[in-house]
């Protein structure tokens, strides 16, 4: 069988070993319930204690601000709606152009319930302009909410400068750091930040488990209402084979935290490998604030998903920036917003990289891309001679 090359860590990752081994026995052993009274459901109960300690640990907060939840957006939506629950007066929400669906469709849904919803733009890079944000936050700024690090290009925003101007006018700040937790060092105990959410399966733990990093004292409304579970903030019996496994997973995290420059250092290589073999194409987004293991490149002149449909038959996994929806393929909201020119649009290219991605498998890589490049441009329509007027319709549609 083929060996599977994965750069795709950003839309999920691998289940590390440990992680596995610490959660089977909360499926077959240890099942009891740990709201029971008795001593094995006791047992299990503890277990979820050292576990919300472990994800304590990684965000340097306190044990009583860990909400877990299902996924990272469930814990974005019972954010931002907890915030606005909690501020009825407050009509305005600031966020950005660039935010992960999981924010972005529920700020949208909220314009439509009679909120005002400023998009902070970017630039080419993908960074905010703190000024925009001076110029539109009020006293009726209920919320900002921005992602830490972006799932596409892994530009980093300035978090702290932008919490800052959030408290200024007494607005709760919400960051989506379901990309940054486990690969940039987090500080809740000083930070401005009030509620950060994080997945479980982007740092080595399975899907379906998640938490909210909940400020205490901020006045918090539960998304889902039921039991008393997670001290009344998220009702439902707790999964807690997920819970140990995050505990474990962020413990593993926090270890690998030290590590994380070979990381950066095997990205740069990929990068700078494909860079110098390739013409005609750039990184996509902010060279220096950006994830240690992400590099979105544009390939002009190239269809993103012919690159993949070729990485795919060499067993490389990889994502590319747009979204085929009904047959129709839609440009990246986050490539369109940094106002890339449209063969770059279509032309994109996301690695993401992990703690497993060997040298070996990044040299696979590096020998396969250039010819993968060579071949899709010899047949490409949108080849030099029409690159002009692919400028001219990207404006266009920009513009429209
Ligand atoms: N926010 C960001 C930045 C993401 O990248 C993702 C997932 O890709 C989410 C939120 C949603 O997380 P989940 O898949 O756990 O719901």
């Amino acid at each position: 069988m083929q060996q599977t090359i994965y750069l795709d860590n950003n839309a999920t990752t691998k289940v590390d070993e440990a992680v596995l081994e610490e959660m089977l026995p909360y499926l077959s052993q240890f099942y009891g319930n740990p709201s029971s009274m008795h001593t094995f459901g006791g047992q299990v109960g503890k277990a979820v204690r050292k576990a919300r300690s472990q994800v304590a640990a990684l965000l340097n907060a306190e044990d009583t601000e860990i909400v877990f939840t299902s996924c990272g957006t469930e814990g974005d939506n019972a954010a931002i709606r907890a915030a606005l629950t909690a501020q009825p007066n407050k009509r305005h929400i600031i966020t950005t152009q660039v935010e992960h669906p999981a924010v972005l469709n529920l700020c949208k849904h909220f314009e439509k319930q009679g909120y005002t919803v400023t998009y902070l733009s970017v630039d080419s890079q993908g960074m905010i302009d703190l000024t925009e944000l001076e110029a539109s936050i009020t006293g009726n700024t209920a919320l900002v909410s921005v992602m830490y690090a972006n799932n596409e290009t892994g530009v980093i925003f300035p978090i702290e400068k932008i919490g800052q101007i959030a408290k200024e006018y007494g607005a709760l700040f919400h960051v989506d750091a379901v990309q940054a937790v486990g690969k940039v060092p987090l500080d809740m105990k000083n930070s401005t930040i009030d509620m950060l959410a994080l997945s479980g399966h982007k740092l080595h733990a399975p899907k379906g488990i998640a938490a909210l990093y909940v400020r205490r004292g901020t006045r918090f409304r539960p998304l889902l209402i039921g039991g008393h579970q997670e001290r009344g903030r998220r009702a439902g019996t707790e999964n807690v084979p997920g819970i140990i496994a995050l505990g474990k997973a962020c413990e593993l995290a926090q270890e690998h935290l030290a590590h994380i420059d070979k990381e950066r250092e095997l990205r740069d290589y990929l990068e700078n490998g494909i860079l110098a073999a390739i013409p005609d194409c750039a990184v996509n987004g902010h060279p220096i604030q950006r994830l240690p293991n992400t590099t979105n490149i544009g390939f002009k002149y190239i269809e993103g998903e012919a690159i993949l449909l070729h990485l795919n038959h060499y067993g490389i996994c990889a994502s590319s920036g747009s979204a085929c929806t009904s047959g129709s393929l839609e440009p990246s909201h986050v490539l369109r917003a940094m106002g890339l020119p449209y063969t770059v649009l279509h032309g994109s290219i996301r690695f993401s990289l992990s703690r497993y991605t060997t040298r070996q498998e990044v040299e696979e890589v590096l020998a396969v891309m250039p010819t993968i490049a060579e071949r899709l441009r010899a047949l490409s329509p949108f080849k030099n001679d029409q690159a002009d007027w692919l400028q001219e319709r990207q404006q266009a549609t920009v513009s429209s």
